[in-house]
């Protein structure tokens, strides 16, 4: 199907021109700064929180020492709610800090937490919920803060998915106490490997970049258990440059979008997720559903794309509830998660990213309305 021989993958990483690299790693050689918070760190924090439009950005060496991060900083304890439809990453935060988790089923639409499913799975021992923007779709904030207000309950949004994602009320990274982004080397904005928290307040951020130094509050005080997750300079000044293009990335996502989802619109048993609604909507995947009705199950149409060349992905299958880690605990039972079970083995993530041809998506929607 591809004119080359060259595979096509789910994602392609989107890089700047190197020769805008070059005047930004003279500067690093020059400073001889190489982490620590230097100034391309500084700048790229200041750079972030405007072009996000969030009050504060801390950035990390990747998401998941962020998700890590963003418990400790809330000192969060016991049960943490959270979906079993996501990378592995979401729910290993938890165990890594001690925390149990909790999972509730998803939304069938969405494919995110279903606010009414969080709120059966509350105990005394809850103290917060981690939810994840699926696929950069939004959950339903409103629904999850006012359990959260409800209940007396944390919220840190795992954000991985929604770098830019906004709503009517502006960045969806201003919901809940914490929101966190991966800028590892598949999403919509990579630093090669890197993340990020989005917090409120300067207070919080000087806890958090505590945090993430050791817990060192000054040359000759520690103030908690911290870990290294400090971003380095190579990273940021990366970032820096990612940022001038990120626009154009996003755009020529969206196109390969417009495309799919107008190919596949009429095809029997081809579900595509809806686009985020309202939201501006970063095109950061392009999961369709593959129903009964289809010709294929979704297992041989992944398999007949991968025989001509082209590497879709099932995300997210397995469930994170059916790891070994995880799979002993009741809220991992799949009568507990029909909607999430259901839908990890019907979703397929499609070939997006800014540089692929769009003749190449034109052939794949061909090729999945042909059968
Ligand atoms: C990518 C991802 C992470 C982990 O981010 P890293 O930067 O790779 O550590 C966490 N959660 C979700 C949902 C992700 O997609």
């Amino acid at each position: 199907m591809s004119d080359s021989k060259k595979p096509i993958f789910v994602t392609q990483p989107h890089l700047p021109p190197l020769a805008e690299l070059i005047p930004l790693l003279e500067e690093i050689w020059d400073s001889k700064v190489l982490t620590n918070g230097g100034p391309f760190h500084q700048r790229l924090e200041a750079a972030l929180a405007d072009y996000l439009g969030v009050p504060q950005v801390a950035l990390f060496s990747n998401g998941t020492l962020a998700l890590i991060t963003a418990l400790q900083a809330l000192r969060v304890t016991g049960e943490v709610i959270t979906t079993p439809f996501s990378f592995v990453a979401t729910a290993h935060a938890l165990l890594w800090h001690g925390n149990k988790p909790v999972f509730a089923d998803i939304d069938p639409k969405t494919l995110n937490l279903d606010p009414a499913k969080i709120e059966t799975a509350i105990t005394p021992q809850t103290t917060a919920i981690m939810p994840v923007h699926c696929y950069g779709r939004p959950c339903d904030v409103a629904a999850i803060e006012r359990i959260a207000d409800t209940y007396n309950l944390r919220v840190i949004y795992d954000a991985a998915h929604a770098f830019g994602v906004r709503d009517a009320a502006g960045s969806v990274l201003n919901h809940g106490d914490l929101s966190v982004l991966s800028f590892h080397a598949t999403k919509v904005f990579n630093t090669f490997e890197g993340g990020a928290i989005v917090c409120a307040d300067a207070k919080t951020k000087a806890r958090i970049d505590q945090l993430k130094n050791f817990g060192h509050a000054g040359e000759t005080t520690v103030v908690a258990p911290g870990i290294n997750g400090k971003m380095s300079e190579f990273n940021a000044a990366l970032g820096l440059l990612q940022l001038r293009h990120v626009d154009e990335a996003i755009r020529r996502r969206g196109e390969i979008d417009a495309l799919y989802r107008a190919r596949l619109r009429d095809v029997t048993g081809i579900h595509c997720l809806g686009d985020g609604g309202e939201a501006f909507a970063n095109h950061a995947y392009f999961p369709i559903l593959v129903r009964d009705d289809y010709a294929l199950s979704r297992d041989e149409l992944n398999q007949a794309l991968r025989d001509h060349g082209v590497m879709p992905r099932r995300y997210f299958y397995p469930l994170i509830a059916e790891f070994p880690m995880y799979r002993g605990l009741p809220s991992a039972q799949r009568e507990n998660l029909p909607v999430a079970w259901t839908a990890a083995r019907q979703v397929l993530c499609l070939p997006i990213y800014p540089d692929l041809p769009i003749e190449s998506a034109e052939r794949i929607a061909q090729f999945i309305a042909s059968r």
